[in-house]
């Protein structure tokens, strides 16, 4: 197979182009021209692929840019330009011809519909595969109609929630894009422009944290299935793995919603990191599992516009809302940092699970609403985790995952338990709320988050968000508003797979954050993407039956 990078000629790449943030088009042209030294007049056809924004002097915030400019004559420039800034030629773009031979009876079948299985299956689709995709949720209109439901009655359908439904569990999110992934292959640009495709802004192509809201999201998964269906692929929702036959190591079938039963010879999962009955199932089928480290703590909202001026000095109001990254290796001996955070957004009653509560957050593509909010978290390993029964030692963290979320519910009699910082810090439960009114989607009521976190989260927390006021002042403000419990911030376990993608069983296919392998959308699309191309080396899609 073939994969990697594919150098067009004709195409000159320049970096760190600075300008004032209310630059005009122009003046960026006239730079590109300086920069190559030529007559503005030759600079008609150009391209943003980077922008960032340089805060570092609050009375001089600038635009930085990379561009791509296509030029006539450019092997008279490469004679005369010599610039570290400047590099001709085009960046690499996505390419993989699946040369796979061995023969497929069936259809490839992906659990799951979030950003993994979606990728794995368009890409399955869009060379000929014809996946069968299943959803254990409604598709993404039924489901915004089920997860608006659980928050105005607080009545949650365990199948149709904030984790599980058609787009994933980033559906209700932020929509963050950025990813810290390596991507010399093209795969995170490949993302992008899928969701470009679907109707997500360009921007998302050049921004350097690019995001695309709720919003707009559920349109971009809306028309990714279209297309899978389009090419031949299948979606079924509310259609939920329940078991799966193996014969001498390889999986030959599956079951859904306990009554269907399917053949099946390559099996993607790509199930997320929530579905606690799968996760189970797998243990029982003799699936390799190792419990692994993630992070437990709170969600914090203070004043957006805190945030932005502590960020962008007066001038914030000419700029996005602003966003922040906080770390710190506290004297407990474990690290508190910033997670998923979510400018001008809200905070979300994202349960999957009855009896028990987790929370998260999610913004507009405008982010335009009043509260900053962040998951604040503290890092928790296996030797935190209960001790569980011999031989169930693998799904140990989801179990200190589940103890915690029981503990939110109590504390919060069944709502989401809100509690000020300063009350957390005195441990008592909050009698009011100050300035900082919760933007929170979901019911919920004030009460003593310490009764829902072990004793060194807490302890953990207090020291790190009163570090973060001397970066944000105004961070470890009394009246901030916290909710719990974040427990979902990404796998308590992973599903072992070797260097061709595949589990110990022959022809299953770990995929996506749920199995360890991705945190966040971009990096679960682009590891559906990796998975696409190992199914692709190994098989052909000629002779597949339906
Ligand atoms: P998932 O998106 O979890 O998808 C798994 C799917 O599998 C689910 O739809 C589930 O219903 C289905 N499934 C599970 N079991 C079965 C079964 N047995 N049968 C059939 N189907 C099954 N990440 C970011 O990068 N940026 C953000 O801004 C961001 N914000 C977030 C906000 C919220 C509220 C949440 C909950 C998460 C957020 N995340 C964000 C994390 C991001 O959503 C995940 O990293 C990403 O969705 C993981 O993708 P995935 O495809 O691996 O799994």
């Amino acid at each position: 197979a073939s994969k990697g990078r594919r150098w067009e000629q004709n195409m000159i790449q320049l970096s760190q182009l600075k300008l004032k943030i209310d630059h005009t088009e122009e003046e960026l042209k006239a730079l590109i021209a300086k920069q190559l030294k030529l007559p503005l007049s030759q600079i008609t056809d150009y391209k943003i692929v980077k922008k960032s924004i340089d805060a570092r002097k609050k009375k001089e915030l600038s635009y930085v840019y990379n561009v791509e400019v296509t030029i006539q004559g450019e092997d008279k420039l490469k004679k005369r330009i010599h610039s570290p800034g400047i590099i001709f030629g085009e960046r690499p773009t996505y390419q993989f011809i699946p040369e796979g031979r061995k023969e497929l009876l069936n259809r490839p079948v992906i659990v799951g519909c979030g950003p993994a299985g979606l990728f794995c299956g368009l890409m399955l689709a869009r060379n000929g595969y014809r996946p069968l995709l299943i959803e254990r949720g409604d598709e993404v209109d039924k489901r915004v109609k089920a997860v608006e439901g659980f928050w105005s009655s607080n009545e949650l359908d365990t199948e149709s929630n904030v984790q599980f439904g058609e787009g994933g569990a980033g559906t209700f999110s932020d929509g963050k894009l950025n990813t810290l992934v390596k991507d010399a292959a093209g795969r995170n640009r490949k993302v992008l422009e899928v969701f470009t495709e679907h109707g997500a802004p360009e921007e998302i192509l050049y921004f350097n944290k690019p995001h695309i809201g709720t919003d707009r999201l559920r349109e971009v998964v809306k028309g990714i299935r279209e297309e899978i269906i389009a090419l031949g692929g299948e979606v079924r929702f509310r259609t939920c793995l329940t078991d799966i036959q193996l014969e001498q190591g390889r999986v030959t079938g599956i079951e859904l919603n306990h009554k269907e039963q399917i053949n099946c010879q390559v099996l993607v999962l790509a199930i997320g990191h929530s579905a606690r009955d799968t996760f189970r199932l797998f243990h029982d089928r003799g699936l390799k599992l190792t419990p692994k480290s993630f992070a437990i703590g709170v969600r914090v909202e203070h004043p957006q516009e805190l945030v932005s001026k502590n960020q962008y000095g007066e001038l914030f109001h000419k700029l996005p809302a602003a966003d922040y990254k906080l770390a710190y290796n506290s004297s407990t001996g474990r690290s508190v940092y910033s997670f998923c955070m979510c400018p001008g957004g809200f905070v979300v009653n994202s349960s999957s699970e009855l009896g028990g509560i987790a929370v998260n957050g999610m913004s507009n593509h405008a982010r335009d609403e009043r509260n900053a909010n962040s998951a604040l978290i503290v890092t928790v390993t296996p030797k935190d985790f209960p001790i569980m029964e011999p031989g169930m030692e693998a799904l140990a963290g989801v179990e200190f995952q589940r103890i915690w979320e029981k503990k939110a519910y109590r504390a919060g009699r069944g709502l989401v338990p809100v509690q000020l910082y300063g009350d957390l810090c005195n441990n008592r439960e909050s009698a009011t709320i100050g300035h900082i009114i919760p933007n929170l989607k979901g019911k919920y009521t004030l009460a003593n988050l310490n009764e829902c976190l072990p004793d060194y989260v807490t302890e953990t927390l207090i020291e790190g968000i009163k570090t973060f006021d001397r970066i944000i002042p105004g961070y470890a403000d009394e009246e901030a508003v916290l909710s719990g419990v974040e427990t979902r911030t990404s796998s308590p376990l992973r599903i072992e797979r070797n260097d061709h993608f595949e589990a110990d069983i022959t022809g299953i296919y770990p995929c996506g954050e749920g199995a360890g392998y991705a945190g966040g959308i971009t990096s679960a699309a682009m590891d559906g993407i990796k998975v696409f191309e190992a199914i692709g080396s190994t098989f052909s899609n000629k002779g597949i039956c339906i």
